[in-house]
């Protein structure tokens, strides 16, 4: 990895969440899965996700896949931060995370995700921290667009499965 972050604790706060991630491994039964690849850097990613009994809250949110620390960092803050909170939360603070990194949205109220701001210098990285948000966004749509069913709901998205 040749990446020189300029703020130290930016770095550290990444690092820890590549070696240390939280909420990895695949739910299985799962309400929402998806995976997706970055075939630019080779990161693969799945998330999985638990609603609760009323459809309205992301109870469980895990994920599992490999490559670069940033998309692997990425997806672990993100599990961190997306569980347990209501589907609407989630959704807004997707939101937030893309308009942080794909526009000039501020990292104010983001916690240990305004690390991932200091990839925004590299630009061809930003497409690995933002990788595992577009899944969770794209599975939490499809989810909210199905009627409702007992099958958990599987989906492949760039590339192969
Ligand atoms: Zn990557």
């Amino acid at each position: 990895m040749s990446f020189q972050f300029d703020d130290e604790l930016y770095r550290d706060i990444i690092l820890d969440h590549y070696r240390n991630p939280r909420n990895k491994g695949d739910l299985d039964p799962a309400d929402v899965s998806v995976s997706a690849n970055n075939p630019l850097c080779g990161d693969e990613v799945t998330i999985t996700a638990r609603l609760g009994d009323d459809g309205e809250t992301v109870k469980e949110l895990h994920f599992s896949g490999r490559g670069c620390s940033i998309s692997q960092a990425s997806a672990s803050m993100m599990a961190e931060e997306i569980q347990g909170k209501p589907l609407l939360e989630a959704l807004k603070l997707i939101n937030r995370f893309k308009e942080m990194m794909l526009a000039e949205g501020d990292a104010e109220g983001l916690g240990d995700l305004e690390a991932l701001q200091g990839v925004k210098k590299y630009p061809v990285r930003i497409k690995c921290a933002v990788l595992p948000w577009n899944s969770l966004l794209q599975g939490l749509t499809e989810r909210a667009g199905e009627s409702v069913g007992p099958e958990a709901h599987s989906h492949t998205v760039g590339g192969m499965a």
